[in-house]
C-alpha cells in the first residue's frame, strides 16, 4: 500500500530542481521539527483501562504556529500523521495564513467508544500534550471523525489545566464557544469558490458541468450541496457503504434527510444504487474525492473517466497515479489548495477569538472567496507560466513562501 509520507515527500521532491533546492534544503524540508508519540489511559465505562496511542507532528512553524486537525481513525498512522502535517505546511503558505504546518491523530475506531469515554481520550490527549500547544505555538482543530464537541472538550481541559480562558488554542468550536460563523462549510464552500473559478478558466459551461463526490461526510456533503446550490449537476455521492447515481441530479438536502434517517446514502429513492467504487469509473466532467487518502492509486486509475480532479481529501491521488492521470491530460486541482477553505476559516476563528470581536457569516464568507479565488489564479498562472502540473505550480508558490522565512531568520 502506499506510504503516505513517502508520496508526501515524492510531491515535494518533484519541485525542487525548479526551485533549485539544495539537499540540506531539501532535508529540512523532509521532516516534521517535532514529532511527539503519546499513550492515553482511558477508563472505559465498564471499568477497564485502554490505552490509546495518539500523536502530534510539529512540522514547520517558519510562517506561524503550528496549525492542523487531530483525526480519530483505527487506521491511523505515524506515517500518515506526518504526510498530513507536510501538506498542512502547504496549504497555509498557499492559503496566505500565518501559519505553519502540524496534524495530529489517535489510533481509535471512535464508533466503538460511548460519548463519555471519546470524552475521557479527548481530554486525555490534552493532558498529554497541553505543554506542547497553544495560540501563539500549535492550534489543533477538527478533522476525520472529530467535530465542535471534541474541540470544546479540547478547549475546556487546556483551560482547566492552565488556568487560563484561550478559546484559540483549538479552532472548530461549537459556535456558543468562541466558534466561526461559517466554519461547518467552510472546507466545501472554498472547494466550491475553486470549481467555480475552474470552470471559468477551462470555459466548461456551469449548468452542463457534471459533478461526481467520493465520500458525503463534512466535506463531501457541504461541496455537493454548495455546488448544486451554484448551478453544477452533482450526478453521484458515495460513502462507505455505497453509492448513489442519477444521471439528472441529485437533490443534495434529500440525499443528506436519507442519510441521517438510515445511516447511509444507499437505497435513496431519488437515484440508483451502483457499487461503492464505481463512482471512480464514472462519466463526469469533474470527480471530488472527499473522503481518505490513497482513493485514486496505480490500480484503479485507468477507470477514471473525468477530466478534472478536485481533491477535497488530504493525498486521495497517489503520485503513481498522478503521473498516469497527467498523460490523459486530467486536471487535478490539489488538495492543498482545494481544501484549503477550513483552515482559511480556522485562521478566522482564530483572529475572532483573539480580537473578542465576531462576524456576520457573509463577512467570513466573502473574506474566504477573496483568499481561496486570489489562491486559486496564482497557481493557475503559475502552472501557465511554468509548464508544470497543477500541484507542482501550488507547491512552488508555497514552499517558496516557506523558505522565504526560514532564511531570513537562518
Ligand atoms: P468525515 O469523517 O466527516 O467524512 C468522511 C466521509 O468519507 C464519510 O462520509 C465516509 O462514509 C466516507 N468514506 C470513507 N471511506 C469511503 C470510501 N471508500 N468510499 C466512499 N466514501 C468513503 O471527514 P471529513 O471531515 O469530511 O474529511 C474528509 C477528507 O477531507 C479527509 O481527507 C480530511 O483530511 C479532509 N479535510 C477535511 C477538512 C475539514 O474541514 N473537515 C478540511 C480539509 C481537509
Amino acid at each position: 500500500m502506499n506510504d503516505p509520507f513517502t508520496n508526501a515527500k515524492e510531491q515535494l521532491r518533484s519541485i525542487a530542481d525548479i526551485l533549485n533546492l539544495d539537499k540540506s534544503t531539501l532535508d529540512y524540508l523532509s521532516q516534521p521539527k517535532k514529532f511527539i508519540e503519546i499513550s492515553i489511559p482511558v477508563k472505559m465505562d465498564d471499568g477497564s483501562i485502554r490505552v490509546f496511542t495518539g500523536y502530534r507532528s510539529q512540522y514547520n512553524d517558519d510562517r506561524g504556529p503550528f496549525k492542523g486537525g487531530i483525526r480519530y481513525h483505527q487506521d491511523v498512522t505515524e506515517s500518515e500523521v506526518r504526510a498530513l502535517s507536510m501538506w498542512m505546511t502547504w496549504k497555509c503558505a498557499i492559503a496566505d495564513i500565518p501559519y505553519g504546518g502540524g496534524k495530529g491523530g489517535i489510533v481509535v475506531d471512535p464508533g466503538t467508544l460511548s460519548k463519555n469515554e471519546l470524552e475521557r481520550l479527548s481530554r486525555g490527549y490534552i493532558r498529554a500534550i497541553y505543554k506542547d500547544i497553544g495560540v501563539d505555538i500549535d492550534i489543533p482543530a477538527p478533522d476525520v471523525s472529530t467535530n465542535g464537541q471534541v474541540m470544546a472538550w479540547m478547549e475546556d481541559e487546556y483551560a482547566v489545566i492552565t488556568g487560563k480562558q484561550e478559546l484559540g488554542v483549538v479552532t472548530g468550536k461549537p459556535l456558543d464557544l468562541g466558534g466561526s460563523k461559517g466554519r461547518e462549510s467552510a472546507t466545501g464552500q472554498g472547494g466550491v469558490f475553486v470549481l467555480e473559478e475552474l470552470v471559468k478558466r477551462e470555459n466548461l459551461e456551469q449548468a452542463k458541468t457534471s459533478i461526481a463526490v467520493q465520500g458525503f461526510g463534512n466535506v463531501g456533503y457541504f461541496f455537493a450541496k454548495l455546488a448544486e446550490d451554484s448551478g453544477f449537476k452533482v450526478v453521484a455521492v458515495s460513502d462507505s457503504k455505497g453509492c448513489i447515481y442519477n444521471e439528472k441530479g441529485l437533490d443534495i438536502k434529500k440525499v443528506m434527510e436519507h442519510k441521517s434517517k438510515t445511516g447511509a446514502v444507499k437505497n435513496f429513492k431519488g437515484g440508483k444504487n451502483i457499487e461503492r467504487e464505481e463512482i471512480l469509473g464514472l462519466d463526469v466532467d469533474v470527480l471530488v474525492p472527499s473522503a481518505l487518502e490513497n482513493a485514486i492509486h496505480k490500480d484503479n486509475v485507468n477507470k477514471i473517466k473525468a477530466k478534472y480532479i478536485i481533491e477535497m481529501a488530504n493525498g486521495p491521488v497517489t503520485p503513481e497515479a498522478e503521473k498516469e492521470l497527467i498523460k490523459n491530460n486530467v486536471l487535478i486541482v490539489p488538495d492543498v489548495l482545494a481544501n484549503s477553505g477550513g483552515v482559511t476559516v480556522s485562521y478566522f476563528e482564530w483572529v475572532q477569538n483573539r480580537q473578542g470581536y465576531y462576524w456576520e457569516e457573509s463577512e467570513v464568507t466573502a473574506k474566504l472567496e477573496q483568499k481561496i479565488v486570489n489562491a486559486f489564479n496564482l497557481a493557475y498562472e503559475e502552472m501557465i507560466h511554468l509548464g508544470v502540473s497543477f500541484r507542482e505550480a501550488v507547491y512552488v508558490l508555497a514552499v517558496k513562501k516557506v523558505l522565504d522565512r526560514f532564511k531570513q531568520r537562518i
